[in-house]
């Protein structure tokens, strides 16, 4: 594993450094989730749901009710937008007048930043250069492409409705619609994939010189057709020692081609790394509107150490839900300090830079190894390593990530 590939993320410490004493941040992210796909992916445990059509029309307008909703609320009123996540789902099914209109939504409701990064999720089997020029003049500025791989066969294993050539295609267009920010997802660890062929993946994601590429393994999640035919011995996932392997060779392949890992499955060029989901890994506040869509807000006061809400998950009954009180939250928890402070190990472990102990300190009044003295034991097993600002992954936590999350909780 390259351990030695730093990025210069100015960002990351931005973010971390604006992490402020149980106050809200002074910046807001908002994430909008789109649940529909075309079908779905037999892997797949997200919230969304194969359909032929889609009620858009209705859809925007509770996305846009709810959003006005939160405008209202004293934690969010008031506050920048820095960064919008358009998710799903598959966003790229909806005409780029519903973007238009949701932009404009929260612009009118929040002062917009005027740099914000902007990002669309976008299947490769739903675009096309006007359609992507279109988003585009819609305010889009980051286009994220569900690409998984560029070997057919993989594609049609993982249900995929595009194809390899199209995937190559869609990250052409994306530049030629004029984004200068695009993204391509990855997966490895795919049944039958050999680790040639996995690199065979990374080079052609490389040779399309996307700004950013993120590179997940694939996980076996319950409810999915796919852990139940791995149960049943229909799928037989790669030996750990594969996995490790893949993980080593997309870390320093993608580092000789100008990618610095910056999360722990994510890679970008310098300057590029995905602002808005650095922001969930800082633990800054977002909004999350739609089916099934998080928000959390880190403010203080009478509410603790800060709060998160989820939203109902189906589609049909969150329109209604929206339409009868305006938001559609189906649970919402208030963090107590170990909670939230956990929650802020953790996710800013994710990222190399590992915790910022000043940071950590200027919002729970505590030394970091003081309120989890486990940090020490963890040095101790190698599985964390000291930094200037604090503490980090290690290579071998890395791989460990979990196990070393679990410490925190
Ligand atoms: S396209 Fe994405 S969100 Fe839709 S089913 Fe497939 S993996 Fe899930």
């Amino acid at each position: 594993m390259n351990s030695s590939c730093s990025l210069e993320s100015s960002l990351l410490r931005e973010n971390q450094a604006a992490v402020r004493t149980r106050a809200p941040n002074g910046e807001l992210s908002i994430y909008v989730h789109i649940p529909y796909c075309v079908a779905k992916c037999p892997y797949c445990d997200f919230n969304s749901v194969a359909s032929s059509s889609w009620p858009e029309e209705e859809y925007v307008a509770a996305l846009e009710r709810e959003l006005g909703t939160y405008a209202k609320t004293d934690v969010f009123a008031g506050l920048p937008v820095t960064t919008v996540y358009f998710g799903g789902g598959t966003p790229s099914l909806f005409s780029p007048w519903a973007f238009e209109r949701l932009l404009s939504a929260i612009a009118k409701d929040w002062p917009m930043h005027s740099s914000a990064e902007i990002t669309m999720e976008a299947n490769p089997g739903t675009v096309e250069i006007h359609r992507l020029q279109a988003f585009r003049a819609a305010g889009i500025n980051r286009l994220s492409l569900g690409v998984q791989s560029f070997n057919d066969e993989n594609l049609r294993l993982l249900g995929r409705i595009h194809g390899a050539q199209e995937a190559i295609e869609a990250v052409a267009s994306a530049y030629g619609a004029g984004f200068d920010n695009v993204n391509v997802d990855l997966m490895y660890a795919l049944p039958g994939q050999t680790l040639q062929a996995w690199e065979r993946d990374l080079l052609q994601a490389c040779a399309l010189e996307p700004t950013h590429i993120s590179a997940y393994n694939l996980t076996y999640e319950e409810g999915t057709p796919f852990y139940s035919w791995r149960k049943r011995g229909r799928l037989r996932p790669l030996e750990e020692e594969t996995e490790v392997a893949m993980f080593t060779l997309a870390e320093d392949l993608l580092s000789q081609h100008g990618y610095c890992r910056y999360e722990i499955s994510n890679y970008a060029q310098p300057s590029f790394p995905c602002r808005h989901n650095l922001r969930y890994w800082t633990c800054q506040p977002y909004v999350g509107v739609g089916a099934g869509a998080h928000g959390y807000s880190s403010a203080g006061g009478n509410l603790g150490w800060g709060f998160r809400w989820a939203n109902e998950r189906s589609p049909s009954r969150y329109m209604a839900q929206v339409q009868k009180e305006g938001h559609a939250r189906v649970g919402l928890d208030h963090l107590d300090f170990h909670q939230a402070a956990g929650e802020f190990v953790f996710l800013t472990l994710r990222c190399t830079e590992g915790i910022d102990a000043a940071a950590f300190a200027r919002r729970f009044d505590r030394r970091v190894d003081e309120a989890f003295p486990v940090i020490h034991s963890l040095v101790a097993t190698g599985l964390l390593e000291p930094t200037p600002q604090g503490w980090r992954l290690s290579p071998r936590g890395t791989l460990l990530a979990d196990s070393v999350f679990a410490e925190f909780l």
